[in-house]
């Protein structure tokens, strides 16, 4: 361990644009002496480009496909020309990883539309971390740039890659260590890796958070900071609830509990590394960095105010045996092997004698395969457009302003925490009288 090590995350909120970037410089600033490492995600809206791309070469559109990908080259050529100037190596370094998704295009589609994927969006985060790197040495702080596929090495499972833990930290040890030894940051990608064979794998949507926290367990950090556009953690995603308020401290199991329920604000997979080696994570705001933010951590809280998390877009699959039987264990057993081997998310389940009900993430079409994969002995009914509301600590008032224009089609009450799944009732409005 090196002593007083810190790992630092930057999102695409705070990387949005040059502004952006200086902006994350100045915070730097103030931890010049510090030995840091820094994880960064793809500029705002460039993973989500990069996943056009994909779509558009899976479907065979492959001049659409490069024009799209033209628009991420051009977003970061404007702004590495804002920082850098009109000469830089910096635009090498870009044009390679780059051309490298173009070899990619010139190809027929894929049969294995997860590997494509990750190796063409994973080049949002090289592309971003290029540019910091390079700015960040121009401005007087000394980085090394680092290949996040050089460290976290995953199993070969595109889009999911699960972190094959003990390797990864043999190297982080082996390639970080001496180049914090030398001076300066270390700045590398969050969200990406590799397997043995050298293909890039990603982590999952908003997997930087995941990624900085596996180099924290890696190099026992002392802490880690996540730079953030809001306070620290609110008692509810103030994109959708106004009069949130902050949460000055939460226990590892509180953070886990909001975050597996949906909390946007930090992936859910984040927590487990750094409750294992006793790391805290900081939860900063970058818009005001001498906020006091949030710390999550092994302490004790005693009390907590009703917290709310909303996960839309889930699909609710109620599942009974054709032949009128029991929803019995070896039922059951069916059931869970597809989920696991979907690696679908289960938000909710319930059953009723003949009936089993599960809710999960609608992404992709892994709902319909699990589905199909059930079809041959089971009914199953799949409800769309639904969403979970998860109340920890509830009171009757969040409680009843939570059900308001909601159709509760499953309730959950546990003695912390009550789970709905919903349906938004359509607003019926009086007509306007015709004169
Ligand atoms: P980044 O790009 O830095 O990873 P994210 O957009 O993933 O940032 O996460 C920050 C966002 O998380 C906030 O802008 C906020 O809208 C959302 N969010 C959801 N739930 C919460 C919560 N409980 N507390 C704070 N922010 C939340
Ligand atoms: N760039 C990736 C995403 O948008 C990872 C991250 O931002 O955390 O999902
Ligand atoms: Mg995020």
């Amino acid at each position: 361990m090196k002593k007083g090590l810190k790992v630092f995350k930057f999102g695409g909120a705070s990387l949005k644009n040059a502004a952006g970037m200086r902006h994350v410089a100045t915070i730097l600033q103030r931890f010049a002496k510090a030995h840091l490492v820094i994880i960064a995600s793809a500029t705002e809206g460039t993973t989500n480009a990069l996943e056009l791309v994909v779509q558009l070469h899976q479907a065979g559109k492959s001049e659409e496909a490069l024009a799209q990908l033209h628009t991420v080259r051009q977003a970061h050529y404007d702004i590495a020309r804002e920082l850098l100037g009109e000469q830089h190596d910096c635009y090498d370094q870009l044009n390679d990883h780059l051309v490298a998704v173009e070899w990619v295009l010139d190809e027929e589609p894929h049969e294995n539309y997860d590997y494509i994927y990750d190796q063409i969006v994973s080049v949002g985060e090289l592309l971003s971390t290029q540019i910091l790197a390079a700015y960040l040495n121009q401005a007087g702080l000394p980085t090394h740039w680092l290949d996040a596929r050089d460290v976290v090495l995953t199993d070969d499972i595109f889009r999911e890659g699960w972190v094959q833990w003990e390797e990864t930290e043999e190297r982080a040890v082996k390639t970080v260590l001496p180049l914090l030894d030398q001076g300066g940051f270390v700045l590398t990608q969050g969200f990406i890796g590799s397997t043995t064979e050298n293909f890039t794998t990603t982590l999952g949507r908003d997997g930087s958070d995941y990624s900085a926290a596996i180099f924290s367990y890696c190099l026992d950090a002392e802490g880690m900071y996540i730079w953030k556009d809001v306070p620290g953690i609110l008692t509810a995603d103030p994109r959708l609830f106004d009069n949130v308020i902050k949460l000055d401290r939460l226990s590892y199991r509180e953070a886990i509990e909001m975050t597996y329920y949906g909390a946007k604000v930090i992936h859910p997979k984040t927590i487990k590394p750094l409750q294992n080696k006793n790391i805290p994570l900081y939860v900063k705001s970058f818009i005001d960095p001498d906020g006091a933010g949030s710390v999550i951590s092994d302490e004790i809280v005693d009390k907590y105010p009703p917290i709310v998390t909303v996960e839309k877009k889930q699909a609710l699959c109620t599942i009974s045996a054709r032949d009128f039987s029991f929803v019995a264990e070896h039922h059951i057993k069916r059931m869970f092997e597809s989920i696991a081997e979907l690696r679908l998310q289960v938000n909710m389940m319930q059953n009723t004698a003949l009936s089993f009900n599960v809710c999960f993430n609608d992404v992709d079409d892994k709902v319909d395969r699990f589905a199909q994969a059930l079809e041959k002995d089971f009914k199953v009914m799949i409800t769309r457009d639904l969403e979970t509301i998860t109340i920890r600590h509830y009171d009757q008032l969040t409680l009843d302003s939570m059900k308001r224009g909601k159709m509760v089609l499953v309730e959950e009450r546990l003695p912390q925490t009550i789970l709905m799944v919903v349906k938004t009732l359509p607003v019926i409005t009086r007509k306007e009288e015709v004169v």
